[in-house]
């Protein structure tokens, strides 16, 4: 029987991971299981997991709500296409999602991934104006250090400096961008938003629709900003009569503390993306949710209909466990279950702010920040994480943690000391050896 050092082999030498070479020397952990907020390594050692995979395993993993709505949909049948044939966990996670998103939001489209969902919705932003009689309206606008996915439309609206803009450049298509707005703790001097209104005067009769995260932008930054600045451009977005499309796809299910990122700031899409979270983190699923007025004009454009259909669609496996997931959640009072985690994440990291290598420590709902002040991680950094029991995967000079919401109130403290006690540790290592 192949043991975890043979799998571990064979993986360097065939598997692609994420952003990665192949024959890469980069450290890799073999997984034998997960539960909790636990994930056990085939050496034995268990990791408090701060990651909840990349924000989506809100409930911990192995939770028995979700394992037994997927068993069961598995005895039934685990997949029909979705053209020309319907089922009801596509019907009832339809109904349940546009139960708790904004009310302007009427239909839904299944996608297959958080970045497909966002292609959707570009696309559904095109062809609302075909229909409307304005074809030319092709582009998009969306604010610096923003991050939608790794596909062609995705990837054309993530920030033009961090994103892949350049490796890509001649194939991207060129979108129109405004500056960041400030984060919450910076004074606001009102620029951001004066620069983003410029854009729409200049460009308002090419631009389809304003993409952008709401409150907290993600994999771009970790930056978290103030509601007022989403306030103003959804005002800006129907002053110049353009559509906002909101990218939920990982502020959504209460990750901020609010169900979703714009009910933070009162705002109401026309187009919003969901995804991550949306099946607990169990398996791959999003969602496009539209307004009645922007899927009607839709099907006037010559088209006669909107030009996406993944053969994956509306898989009944997912539908069902992310059905199991969102009313397990809204069966809790799940948001002082992340005030509880902001109340002490704040506490835990807070003593990273004395450190010189850190710039800010920023926390928001169940999401905490530490940037440091180098513009790289140090290296080894993810291993001595690791050696702290923990899992956390820092990238650029960000170190943070979105654990599953199921935490432990004696594990929430072990993940922000590990991070502070790595933290010093650095400090302590470069005042040794001074470079
Ligand atoms: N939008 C946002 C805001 C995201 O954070 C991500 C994933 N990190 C995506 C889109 C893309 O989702 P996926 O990885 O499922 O394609």
């Amino acid at each position: 029987m192949p043991t975890p050092t043979d799998w571990l082999k064979y993986d360097r030498d065939h598997i692609w991971h994420p952003y990665a070479a192949v024959h890469s020397d980069a450290p890799l952990w073999a997984v034998v299981g997960a539960e909790g907020a636990e994930i056990e390594l085939a050496d034995g050692r268990r990791l408090i997991d701060g990651m909840a995979s990349w924000w989506s395993v809100i409930h911990g993993y192995r939770h028995p709500v979700l394992d037994k709505a997927l068993k069961a949909q598995v005895d039934r049948f685990a997949h029909v296409m979705f053209g020309g044939l319907t089922h009801e966990p596509a019907v009832r996670l339809a109904q349940r999602l546009l139960q708790i998103v904004p009310d302007s939001l009427h239909h839904a489209f299944f996608a297959d991934s958080g970045s497909v969902a966002v292609e959707v919705a570009l696309k559904m932003a095109i062809q609302c104006w075909d229909g409307r009689g304005q074809p030319q309206r092709k582009a998009f606008l969306t604010i610096r250090n923003g991050y939608h996915g790794d596909t062609f439309g995705a990837m054309s609206v993530c920030d033009p400096e961090n994103g892949m803009h350049t490796l890509f450049q001649g194939f991207l298509p060129s979108q129109y961008f405004a500056p960041a707005p400030p984060l919450r703790n910076e004074p606001d001097d009102g620029s951001a938003l004066e620069a983003f209104e410029q854009q729409l005067q200049r460009h308002g009769d090419e631009i389809a629709a304003v993409i952008l995260e709401p409150i907290v932008q993600g994999a771009g930054g970790m930056r978290i900003y103030r509601p007022e600045y989403l306030r103003e451009v959804a005002a800006l977005c129907r002053r110049y009569d353009t559509l906002l499309i909101l990218d939920e796809i990982a502020t959504g299910f209460g990750r901020t503390g609010e169900l979703f990122g714009c009910h933070h700031a009162d705002v109401e899409p026309d187009i919003m993306c969901v995804g991550k979270a949306l099946t607990g983190g169990y398996m791959t699923l999003a969602a496009t949710l539209v307004s009645d007025e922007v899927a009607t004009d839709i099907c006037r454009s010559d088209a006669g209909a909107l030009m996406h259909g993944p053969t994956f669609m509306a898989n009944p496996l997912a539908c069902s466990v992310a059905l199991a997931s969102i009313d397990l959640l809204l069966a809790q009072d799940w948001q002082a279950r992340v005030q509880t985690m902001e109340q002490q994440i704040s506490h835990g990291l807070a003593p990273c702010r004395d450190l010189p290598i850190v710039r800010d420590v920023r926390v928001i709902g169940s999401i905490g920040v530490v940037e440091l002040t180098t513009n790289e991680l140090p290296p080894g950094l993810q291993e001595s994480l690791v050696a702290a029991g923990v899992w956390i995967r820092p990238f650029r000079n960000l170190v943070y943690i979105m654990p599953p919401y199921v935490i432990r109130d004696e594990q929430l403290p072990v993940l922000t000391g590990a991070i502070f006690a790595v933290l010093s540790n650095l400090q302590s290592t470069r005042g040794d050896n001074p470079p």
